[in-house]
């Protein structure tokens, strides 16, 4: 294996470090505590285990953490009422509601009814066309941390092809607007593109979000090229016992980092990062409330 290891781990623990930093400037010199309000509606195993992490590190930063834990059956009306009074509520920065949101609920309208400025997903119809405008927005969390990985690692990304695979509102086109803004030249890819693997191995920079376990392989990737790969899957490992599962991105680790100059690990790569943004995103956003400057380290 020849790839340097782009260790998300480590660096979203740098991020989280500038945020509690930040934070704690902002109560000290302006008296002003971000606060990420989190809703959750049912009971889906995976979000309330997401859920419980976003608490415990906001609450570990310094912030002040709100959770609104909801039972499956919320009519909409209630859910709405809520979102309306977080965005009425000054302590409150940020407001995350955990997708995926029970069938029953409209989604868009839940996000859309979150102030855009306290919209810390990202997600917000005014945040999508800010980003698409190269205004200053709130940015998707697991896109920003995938730059900042690749700023990081590279500086500056001008001139450099970038394929994403994958066209979602939440990963794909905000990941390839963003390659825009930082000057890359980004295609994207989806379930439709002729030749897919050809297009790829075009790319100095690969951003897999696919929802596919392993299914760019060493072959598909340009030598040196950068992999940055966002998929979570869980698949069955019968080698660590009946029923078992191990989790796995949707590239195939050691095929492409035998050809890859970088890569990130799947786990340990975009999922730290997608978290350590959202705290980012909150003290941004608390930032702009109070007419502060731009907290430094935490936005691209
Ligand atoms: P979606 O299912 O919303 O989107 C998947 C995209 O992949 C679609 O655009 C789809 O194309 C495309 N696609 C599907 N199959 C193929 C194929 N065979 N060839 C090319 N393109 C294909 O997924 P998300 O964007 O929400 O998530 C993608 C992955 O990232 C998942 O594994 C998810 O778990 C993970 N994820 C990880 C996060 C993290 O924190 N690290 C956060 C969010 C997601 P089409 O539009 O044509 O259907």
């Amino acid at each position: 294996m020849s790839a340097d290891i782009i260790d998300g781990k480590a660096f979203a623990a740098t991020v989280r470090e500038k945020v509690a930093m930040h934070v704690a400037r902002m109560v000290e010199e302006h008296n002003l505590k971000p606060g990420l309000a989190v809703v959750l509606v049912g009971e889906d195993p995976a979000s309330q285990v997401y859920v419980r992490n976003k608490g415990k590190q906001t609450a570990e930063s310094g912030m002040a953490s709100f959770e609104h834990k909801l039972p499956a059956d919320t009519d909409e009306a209630t859910l709405l009422g809520i979102v309306e009074q977080l965005n009425a509520d000054p302590s409150v920065h940020g407001i995350l509601v955990q997708l995926p949101l029970p069938k029953h609920l409209n989604s868009d309208l839940i996000i859309n009814t979150i102030a855009p400025e306290k919209d810390v997903d990202g997600f917000h119809v005014v945040n999508v066309g800010r980003l698409g405008a190269g205004l200053k927005s709130m940015v998707p969390c697991t896109p920003l941390g995938s730059l900042m990985m690749l700023k990081d690692y590279h500086g500056d990304l001008s001139g450099k092809n970038a394929v994403v695979i994958g066209r979602s509102n939440i990963v794909g086109k905000p990941m390839a607007q963003l390659l825009l803004g930082a000057n890359a030249t980004p295609t994207i890819a989806h379930s439709r593109t002729a030749n897919l693997q050809e297009v790829v191995r075009e790319a100095d920079i690969v951003v897999a979000a696919v929802g596919r376990p392993e299914m760019v392989t060493g072959d598909w990737i340009k030598p040196g090229a950068t992999v940055i790969d966002v998929g979570i899957n869980r698949i069955p490992a019968p080698e660590k016992g009946e029923g078992k599962h191990r989790i796995v991105g949707d590239c195939h680790y050691e095929s492409c980092a035998a050809v890859a100059g970088a890569i990130t690990p799947v786990p340990g790569g975009v999922g730290p990062m997608t978290i350590a943004c959202l705290l980012a995103n909150t003290v941004t956003a608390a930032a702009r409330s109070a007419g502060l400057p731009e907290p430094e380290g935490l936005t691209v």
